[in-house]
């Protein structure tokens, strides 16, 4: 049955078209960026960009994976571009960003999965802009060496985070190449080589998982220490991807942030528009001023 539950009146967004959205377009535009704001299709990119928070995607717009639920084009990737990381520190420089959320494209193609160019990336930004917070949201490194996560880690993201993205059970139908464990693992480890830095992670609802399998995804990143949540609404971007099983109603959406609390998660953002960058930057701040 390929037929698609109706979209309720929760999931509305505006057409972007402030000043705000001009400026941070035309600023990304012109140090030739890509944006998952962009390519993900993101609901929010209005409200976003008006207020110039825009996530980054970096490694170029062509994935070795092909999860379902994902508008990223598959097949063989670019050739990384060595000018990138001081593009992307030029923008946030003149987006004067507070936070920046720094993500890419998977590279299965480099031995170290692109984490050299990540590391770069953070220095250059943590360079020109010292006072804004890095928030990265990396690949799983899946099949790279070993001391691929320890360079990104040592580049000293303020937050790391990387999305588990479904319940276990969906992995091979949602997040084909992925392995449930081997991410909840990387979470855990980013915390034993600095116990200081922030990690992040979160899912999509709405994909078919029920709300047990939430709940243990919950427990299982609380297992792993990690300290921030997101869960939003998936959406489908195509016809082609993922269908849409249901849309959880912002009253589940609620009580999965209630529950999420309980379970000791220092912040968490659980609505129909989460996204994992969703006002990650003031959420941040309020929990550093805090
Ligand atoms: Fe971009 Fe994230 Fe905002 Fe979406 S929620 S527009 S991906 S910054
Ligand atoms: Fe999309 Fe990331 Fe999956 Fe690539 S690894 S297809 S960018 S979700």
């Amino acid at each position: 049955d390929n037929e698609q539950p109706k979209k309720p009146s929760w999931i509305r967004v505006k057409a972007p078209n402030s000043e705000g959205y001009k400026q941070t377009r035309d600023i990304l535009k012109s140090q030739k960026l890509v944006t998952v704001c962009e390519e993900a299709g993101c609901p929010n990119v209005g409200e976003c960009w008006s207020q110039g928070h825009a996530t980054m995607m970096i490694m170029g717009e062509i994935c070795t994976r092909g999860c379902t639920f994902c508008n990223v084009a598959t097949g063989k990737p670019q050739t990384l571009d060595a000018f990138e990381p001081g593009r992307v520190a030029h923008a946030v420089q003149q987006l004067s960003l507070n936070h920046v959320v720094i993500t890419s494209v998977d590279r299965d193609d480099l031995a170290d999965g692109g984490a050299e160019h990540f590391a770069q990336t953070i220095r250059a930004v943590r360079h020109r802009s010292p006072n804004t917070t890095i928030e990265i949201l990396t690949p799983d490194f899946l099949k790279c060496t070993p001391d691929a996560l320890e360079k990104v880690v040592e580049a000293r993201p303020d937050v790391f985070n990387h999305n588990l993205e479904t319940v276990p059970g969906l992995y091979l139908e949602v997040r084909p190449g992925a392995r449930y464990f081997h991410s909840l693992r990387l979470l855990q480890r980013v915390k034993e080589l600095d116990p200081g830095m922030f990690t992040k992670s979160g899912i999509m609802v709405g994909l078919g998982e029920d709300r047990a399998g939430v709940l243990q995804v919950m427990d299982d990143m609380r297992a792993a220490d990690v300290d921030f949540l997101t869960i939003g609404q998936y959406l489908q971007p195509t016809p082609k991807h993922h269908r849409v099983d249901r849309f959880v109603t912002p009253e589940e959406f609620k009580a999965y942030e209630t529950a999420a609390y309980g379970k000791g998660f220092l912040m968490v953002s659980a609505t129909p528009l989460t996204r994992s960058s969703y006002h990650a930057g003031d959420d941040f701040a309020q929990l550093r001023a805090a």
